[in-house]
């Protein structure tokens, strides 16, 4: 089917701001051609006026971004989206101009099938690790900790699922000083579990390197580094690093212009999508979770498209059995019933680049969990590590259902955070593609001890209060 992206607006209201922009798109549309040539892509800064606004810029197609700097939400379009931002009423202001992927020199390499597998160096954009990269780290650090590293195939993604070319395994590492039935697929474990994922999203590169260093620095630090030396012995620590890595595939083929690629590669429900629009199912909206509700949408083509139906997506159905694997379901089925006070474990998804620490729910900010005051306090604490805000999702950025966090809390009744890996005081190193020396330099100095402290704190995430260390 394919179907291409479109706004849905009232008839009169598209008369009344047409008369409206007669005067004012011109100029403005202008300015962008000139300054930057046409087809570019732009990251607008968008001003809102009400806590509305952000859903209908989602309800209009556009690929609004996670990012929120006061009143101001971005988007991320080219000219003729300025054009249609203006025409709903926004004044829309180019923030950054993007490097357009039509113009750029498309870096090919051969589809994942081909390529010898082991190669931790395979990288793009400066140093970003591809795909195989990762899943060739996972099995080099689990061959040079044997002890400590066990690497679980838990999937595969649809790309793999229905015979395409660049599909892939999903790929999980247990990291434990391992003893008994420890990194067991099974709920009941000895130890607390913390886990941690990214590149849900695949464009957004930071997430996958931060996963990278934390690996490195528990395997690396067992024996010398005391803290990590008791965090795994107490501890199990698990690490998706790259949960939709057809998406991620995606990205890579653009080499040193990565492409912007969000969702995941599934194209049965609509493949015509034009230069505005994106194939593939936003996995962070199509978990069975209060599915279809705010910061979604139908349109197949949108970058917050739901899918077809609930957990339709095997990345997610996947990974829900893994968490099912690893936590019980302790919570009763009401938003407002909490999990008991001594559950275990704690679930970080990693996300870029609105420099927050999100807790459930993120469908309706309105409503709170039964467990609210210690998720506030937990995320307040993250928050304070990383120099971040937290508070619900609508709360500091925008409603949006069906994400794995809300997924995780809801079914299992687990402490579940989204954190968003950012920069918000222009340093340099924001946005989806940071010059890859930022990795270094600051968001792993940054991450590293909001980790440790997420991770110590598994063994009773409820418990934590406001003063806790
Ligand atoms: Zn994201």
């Amino acid at each position: 089917m394919a179907r291409k992206r479109s706004i849905a607006l009232a008839a009169g209201t598209v008369a009344a701001l047409t008369a409206l922009a007669l005067t004012a798109v011109p100029s403005a549309t202008a300015r962008e051609t000139n300054r930057s040539g046409p087809g570019n892509v732009f990251v607008y800064r968008v001003p809102t006026h009400t806590a509305a606004d952000a859903q209908t810029l989602t309800g209009a197609g556009f690929d609004l971004l996670e990012h929120r700097r006061g009143d101001a939400l971005f988007v991320l379009g080219d000219a003729r989206d300025g054009t249609r931002l203006r025409l709903l009423g926004f004044a829309p202001e180019v923030e950054q101009t993007m490097p357009d992927p039509a113009q750029a020199p498309l870096r090919l390499r051969p589809k994942s099938g081909q390529l010898p597998a082991g190669d931790p160096n395979e990288t793009y954009d400066g140093g970003y690790h591809t795909v195989n990269a990762h899943y060739a780290h996972l099995d080099h650090v689990a061959s040079q900790h044997p002890d400590l590293a066990t690497v679980v195939t838990y999937g595969q993604s649809w790309r793999r699922q229905n015979g395409r070319p660049g599909g892939y395994d999903l790929k999980a590492v247990c990291i434990t000083k391992r003893t008994g039935s420890d990194c067991a697929l099974s709920p009941n474990s000895a130890k607390p579990r913390f886990f941690l994922m990214s590149q849900i999203h695949a464009r957004e590169i930071t997430t996958g390197e931060v996963s990278w260093r934390w690996i490195d620095h528990l395997t690396g630090g067992y024996g010398s580094d005391q803290d990590v030396t008791a965090l795994l012995d107490s501890t199990e620590i698990w690490v998706v690093p790259i949960a939709n890595p057809d998406g991620v595939d995606i990205v890579q083929q653009g080499g040193d212009n990565p492409l912007h690629q969000r969702k995941n590669a599934d194209d049965s429900n609509g493949s015509g999508c034009d230069f505005t629009g994106q194939i593939g199912v936003d996995l962070n909206r199509n978990a069975g979770t209060h599915w279809g509700g705010l910061g979604t949408s139908t349109d197949p083509c949108s970058e917050v498209y739901l899918g077809p139906q609930a957990d339709s997506e095997i990345e997610n159905t996947a990974l829900e059995g893994l968490f099912r694997n690893l936590y019980p379901a302790v919570r009763g089925p009401g938003d407002t019933d909490p999990a008991p006070a001594d559950t275990r474990g704690i679930m970080i998804t990693l996300h870029s680049d609105a420099s927050m620490v999100i807790f459930p729910w993120a469908h309706d900010h309105t409503v709170h969990t039964g467990n609210d005051a210690a998720l506030r306090a937990l995320a307040d604490k993250l928050g304070t590590l990383t120099d971040y805000q937290s508070g619900q999702a609508g709360e500091i950025l925008y409603d949006a259902a069906g994400g794995t966090d809300d997924w995780v809390y809801d079914k299992l009744g687990t402490a579940s955070f989204t954190v968003e890996v950012g920069d918000s005081d222009s340093r340099g190193c924001s946005g989806f593609t940071p010059a890859y020396s930022c990795q270094d330099s600051y968001f792993w100095p940054k991450m590293k001890p909001a980790l440790m402290y997420a991770a110590t704190h598994a063994r009773a995430p409820y418990t934590t209060t406001a003063t806790d260390d």
